[in-house]
């Protein structure tokens, strides 16, 4: 229970770090929480801000909401919803269950919630969602593929194995060739791997490997926490933490520890502009020990 907490607490911090780092909301000392909007493509727009990036789907019977950013931030969605279309939040989809993807999942009353299977077993261990809370867990969840909507505003939702978490989908609308894809490709950087959530290092770089070579009719990604990426950025994150691996197990057989491991890494030099992590679950260190753990180490 208090790992829950503390987790929450720690994913918390990562995304108002992260929301300083990138992209801080123009706010006064006092003034309420305000996110960004930025058209990806004709109806569909990003929210940054407030936690992970949230996608705003405007279809015909109303808005579809991809991640509610942390607690306390629901307003701000709105109101940037509102400078677009005066349609209703209709439908939320959480890709994973960190509280900076599903805290305002209450703001918005009785909608539609879905997410992975795994996510909302989850979700269901959260504070955020116990007792009176329940009603904003998902009612809608799937295992390996969910298709919503119809023609144009097909949305397909995908799982292709653990990484960040054990629930993570991937969120693809069709007909603009966009794709959300969470926390699995937060940034270009060391991913966060929560295990207590299922996360896993040996599968991530196969999960994304799966996910770009699944998606092929995508030209456009929205990351858990940084810009607009393309297929070839989310390739070359898929090859990026296959090399980690490769390179943990090159340690292992070295007979070096896990310190030791966690001293001589350096982000390969041809992976420019990458960087190492912070310490949020453990940081590099982290994923090298769990890494370790995995292999059977
Ligand atoms: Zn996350």
């Amino acid at each position: 229970m208090r790992r829950v907490i503390v987790l929450g607490v720690l994913l918390a911090i990562g995304g108002v770090s992260l929301a300083v780092k990138g992209f801080q909301a123009p706010k006064g000392p006092q003034g309420p929480p305000v996110a960004e909007i930025q058209k990806v493509k004709d109806n569909l727009y990003m929210l940054t801000g407030g936690g992970g990036n949230t996608a705003v789907f405007v279809t015909d019977s109303g808005v579809v909401v991809v991640d509610t950013k942390l607690a306390g931030w629901g307003q701000a969605i709105l109101d940037k919803i509102k400078t677009v279309t005066n349609k209703p939040v209709t439908m939320i989809i959480n890709t994973h269950t960190h509280g900076d993807h599903t805290g305002s999942n209450e703001f918005f009353g009785a909608v539609d919630i879905v997410a992975q299977d795994n996510t909302k077993t989850n979700m269901e261990r959260m504070d955020a969602f116990k007792g009176d809370k329940s009603k904003f867990l998902p009612n809608k969840t799937f295992k390996d593929k969910l298709t919503l909507g119809r023609g144009k505003e097909e949305m397909d939702l995908y799982y292709f194995g653990p990484g960040h978490t054990n629930g993570d989908a991937w969120v693809v609308f069709r007909s603009l060739r966009v794709m959300h894809a969470g926390d699995m490709f937060a940034w270009k950087s060391t991913p966060i791997i929560d295990t207590s959530n299922g996360g896993s290092a040996v599968e991530y770089g196969k999960t994304l490997a799966k996910a770009a070579s699944t998606l092929r009719d995508v030209d456009t990604i929205i990351t858990g926490h940084t810009t607009l990426m393309t297929p070839a950025d989310l390739k070359e994150y898929a090859q990026f933490n296959n090399d980690f691996i490769e390179w943990v197990q090159g340690e292992i057989k070295a007979g070096k520890s896990v310190d030791q491991a966690a001293a001589e890494y350096k982000i390969p030099e041809k992976y420019q502009g990458y960087t190492a992590g912070g310490s949020f679950m453990g940081g590099v260190k982290g994923n090298i020990q769990t890494a370790y753990k995995e292999l059977g180490k």
